[in-house]
């Protein structure tokens, strides 16, 4: 994650699992099709648009998060 940290993101919430995922901007997403990967929950699989921002704590310090495409995290459709 440490290209995506420097890049930037903001902590998403699968609100059917709990798992916590790295909002990326959509400029971060690769360009070679495989986005819809990055669309659903890593976990459950639930889409990601169902996702809410992320409390202080809900991700334990210094793990790895999962990089995912939320629609509006970054005010992007
Ligand atoms: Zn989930």
């Amino acid at each position: 994650m440490t290209a995506d940290r420097a890049l930037g993101y903001k902590e998403y919430k699968c609100q059917k699992c709990g798992w916590v995922h790295a909002a990326i901007p959509r400029s971060a997403l690769p360009q070679d099709g495989s986005l819809g990967q990055y669309l659903r929950c890593f976990q459950c699989h639930a889409p990601s648009f169902s996702f809410a921002p992320a409390a202080q704590g809900d991700a334990p310090v210094g793990c790895t998060l999962q990089p995912i495409f939320v629609p509006r995290a970054w005010g992007e459709e």
